[in-house]
This record gives structure tokens, C-alpha cells and sequence, in this order.
């Protein structure tokens, strides 16, 4: 019998496409390497646990804090992470019903903009910084530890930015706000708007 294992998604871009917001090497090492890392460690935990063969949010939900929810909150987060980004000349801007949304939650936004990158740069530690809609439909921003995710606690995460050192230090080295405000040329916001159930 075949087992079920959790893939590499596939990128919609090279991996040179983010550059020179995010280099090849940072892409390549990132997800080649560090997100490989998490999913080989998920596909490993899994095996032979009363959690194969559930849905990698089950999981997510599931899961008592450990190796196992650790991991499968990386492979999580770094899925949406990925999904995020188009090279600059295919960036778009958010619209409809999600900018409305944006606009009733932060003013407008550049606001909210502004609040990622405030939030991302006061951040202690590893994680990640998430803009989320709750289950009332409320959006907001929030930073989760390590291999954290919203999901655990019932939000569904629109955008993620990754806090870890592994994601910008080859090209910002410490300068993480300055990583994080250059990201805005790469987001596919018509993507971001896309995981809201509208
Ligand atoms: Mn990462």
C-alpha cells in the first residue's frame, strides 16, 4: 500500500522570479531546504499516529503542542507563504468586497500596511505575522511564535509573513522591516483575497 504523504506545493514562479525583493538563494534555501525540512519531519511524525491520513488543518487543530502540531504548522504556514507572491509585474492591488473590508478594519490600505510592518517589527523571536479574518468576519493582526497558526485558535489567515531569520537574513540580514515592506511589490493580493470566504 502506498502511504499518503504531504508534498512540495508547487511554486506559480522561478525561483529567481522574486528577485530582487527576495533573491534566488533566499527562495531556493527557503523552500528547498527549510520547508522540505518541516515537511520531511511531518511526513515522519505522522507515520503510524492517529493523526495520518487527516487533512493537514485537522492536523493543524488536532494536534497536542509538540513536534508533531510544530511542524505541521510550519508545512501549513509556509504553504500560504509561498502562495503569496508573483514576481512585481503581476503584483495586484486588493479589491471589492476585501478592500471594503480592509478599509472598515484599518482606515485604508496603506493602514493596514503599515500595521503589518509595525507588528512584524516588534515582534520578539521567530514567527510569523499574520493578517486573519475571525469567525465573526472581523479582520485583524496578529504575530504567532514559532510554528504557530491562527487556525489552532479559530481564524483563518489571509496573508503570512515569516518572521524567521532564515527568510530574509541572506539578503537584509537584520534588517527585518526593511525585508517586510519590500514584500508588498511581490504579494498577489487577488490571491490573499481569495482564501476570505466571501
Ligand atoms: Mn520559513
Amino acid at each position: 500500500m502506498i502511504k499518503f504523504r504531504f508534498e512540495l506545493p508547487q511554486l506559480g514562479y522561478q525561483l529567481g522570479d522574486l528577485a530582487p525583493m527576495m533573491s534566488q538563494e533566499t527562495v531556493s534555501l527557503h523552500y528547498d531546504r527549510h520547508f522540505r525540512t518541516y515537511l520531511d519531519n511531518l511526513n515522519r511524525l505522522l507515520e503510524g499516529s492517529i493523526y495520518e491520513g487527516l487533512s493537514l488543518p485537522d492536523i493543524v487543530c488536532k494536534a497536542p503542542i509538540g513536534p508533531l502540531s510544530n511542524n505541521a504548522g510550519q508545512v501549513y504556514n509556509h504553504q500560504l507563504f509561498f502562495e503569496q507572491f508573483v514576481p512585481t509585474k503581476h503584483a495586484k492591488l486588493p479589491s471589492g468586497e476585501f478592500l471594503f473590508m480592509v478599509e472598515q478594519s484599518f482606515g485604508s490600505f496603506d493602514r493596514l500596511l503599515q500595521l503589518l510592518e509595525k507588528e512584524s517589527m516588534s515582534f520578539f523571536g521567530s514567527g510569523w505575522t499574520f493578517l486573519v479574518v475571525n469567525a465573526d468576519g472581523e479582520m485583524k493582526v496578529m504575530s504567532l511564535s514559532n510554528g504557530d497558526t491562527p487556525l489552532r485558535y479559530g481564524m483563518t489567515p489571509l496573508l503570512a509573513i515569516d518572521l524567521w531569520e532564515h527568510a530574509y537574513y541572506l539578503d537584509y540580514q537584520n534588517r527585518r522591516a526593511e525585508h517586510v515592506h519590500r514584500l508588498w511589490d511581490i504579494v498577489a493580493w487577488d490571491m490573499v483575497q481569495s482564501r476570505m470566504q466571501l
